[in-house]
């Protein structure tokens, strides 16, 4: 797949300024490992670009010509190059130093002739420290990238430096679930290192997301989260990492692979959420997500899903679940999440009995609509208060129940309740 024309209209400019302009980062990455394993490179997302050989002013200066830019380091070198639906991020080499303790104290170094092996070294992890030549298709690759990519292994670029920047150590465990890679002695032992105190807890969601949505096997990232003890603690909310580790690890591999059936993020990410945190008490979970920042996402309430499939999803793994009990769960919770994270915990094929059942029930992703209103009782001579109130309650009752079907038997029942 070839990359968008405003690419190699940047990198022929910089070609043409004595510079050159390398595609870095994780689409290199995905298209070596797509290359290895003799499939299609999945289409890029974000598109990082490092150029090498050009002074700032002079860079940027050839941005301006290609689209419109704005400066979003905090000090040196990197630009976002919007050329219309399409963002760049372009960067110029640099080196990264601790200047402080935490993630946000790093002091930013730049230098457009220090070489791509100097500058590829700031990189984490040598699969992610590849640059590629849009303009000939080469890949350099100065860290070993590529053989650590086929022999499905993560590995640090440089072991002095990894731990200047602790999310590293989340990546890692990223990365693992999501390649199905394993980690390097090495990088483990540099991993149960890390200091964790400091991390924002939003860049830790963003990895742990990544982790549950995009891996095929989730556990693989589990099992490297508590070997390196990262998991725990960036996440000590959660009690059962260790105790509950076969569960969990099994039902969050469950419920990636049913990921489709439930629909995209948010809802896959509520999933994946409940498997995650099934076997914790509810205030653990909620604790946990707290810390995580987890609310809602865009009008969807995340967390609120999440609590409550880890509350009932026991109340569907079973053979007496009613249509009632369907009906109600949708009335404050999502049958679809509940029941999917029932199916990733017990793995028993009866829940997807249950969750068809609720489709055709209509209460899959939301409660059954309203078969009476305020207003029709007002028609039939009843003010809004108490009684009004209590009479709703009794028709959504008998609704639920199954007792009343459509309009006219909730308008009836409305009539005799009036009556009665
Ligand atoms: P994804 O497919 O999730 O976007 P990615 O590898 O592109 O994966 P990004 O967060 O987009 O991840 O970062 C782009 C590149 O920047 C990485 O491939 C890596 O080389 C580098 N990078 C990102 N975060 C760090 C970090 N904390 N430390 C060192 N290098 C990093
Ligand atoms: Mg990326």
């Amino acid at each position: 797949m070839p990359f968008p024309p405003v690419v190699h209209q940047l990198a022929a400019a910089c070609r043409d300024a004595g510079g050159r302009a390398y595609v870095v980062g994780g689409i290199v990455r995905d298209r070596v490992l797509a290359e290895l394993q003799g499939r299609e490179p999945p289409p890029p997302k974000d598109l990082d670009i490092e150029v090498h050989g050009i002074e700032a002013d002079d860079l940027q200066a050839l941005l301006r010509r290609l689209g419109r830019v704005s400066e979003v380091g905090r000090s040196f070198g990197v630009y976002k190059l919007s050329a219309g639906p399409l963002g760049l991020d372009v960067s110029l080499p640099r080196r990264d130093s601790k200047a402080g303790p935490g993630h946000r104290g790093i002091d930013v170094q730049g230098d457009p002739h220090m070489g791509v092996v100097e500058a590829a070294r700031r990189r984490d992890l040598t699969i992610n420290a590849m640059l590629l030549d849009p303009l000939t298709g080469e890949v350099l690759d100065p860290h070993g990238g590529r053989a650590d990519l086929a022999a499905g292994k993560l590995r640090a670029v440089d072991d002095d430096c990894f731990l200047e920047d602790p999310l590293r150590a989340v990546r890692v465990v990223q990365f693992a679930g999501r390649l199905g890679f394993s980690v390097d002695a090495g990088l483990v032992a540099l991993c149960r290192k890390a200091d964790l105190h400091e991390l924002p807890a939003e860049r830790i969601w963003m990895e742990l997301e990544k982790l549950l949505l995009r891996s095929e096997r989730p556990s693989v990232g589990l099992r490297v989260g508590r070997e390196t003890a990262v998991l725990p603690r960036v996440l000590p909310q959660v009690r059962g990492w260790e105790r509950d580790a076969a569960e969990v690890d099994a039902a969050v591999d469950r419920a990636a692979a049913w990921q489709p059936q439930v629909g995209r993020a948010p809802r896959s990410l509520a999933l994946m959420l409940g498997a995650l945190l099934h076997r914790e008490a509810v205030e653990d979970a909620e604790a946990a997500l707290l810390h995580l920042r987890v609310h809602r996402s865009g009008r969807y309430p995340l967390r609120d899903r999440v609590l409550h499939a880890v509350a009932h999803w026991r109340e569907l793994v079973g053979a007496d679940v009613d249509d009632t009990l369907l009906r109600r769960l949708a009335e404050d919770g999502e049958v679809a999440v509940v029941g999917g994270v029932a199916l990733a915990a017990s793995g028993a094929v009866s829940v997807e009995h249950v969750l068809r059942r609720a489709g055709m029930l209509g209460v899959l992703h939301e409660p059954l609509p309203a078969l009476v209103q305020g207003r029709d009782l007002m028609d039939l001579g009843t003010p809004p208060g108490p009684t009004m109130g209590r009479i709703l309650a009794d028709v959504r009752h008998a609704q639920l129940a199954g007792r009343v079907g459509n309009r006219e038997e909730a308008l009836a029942l409305v009539r005799s309740l009036l009556d009665g």
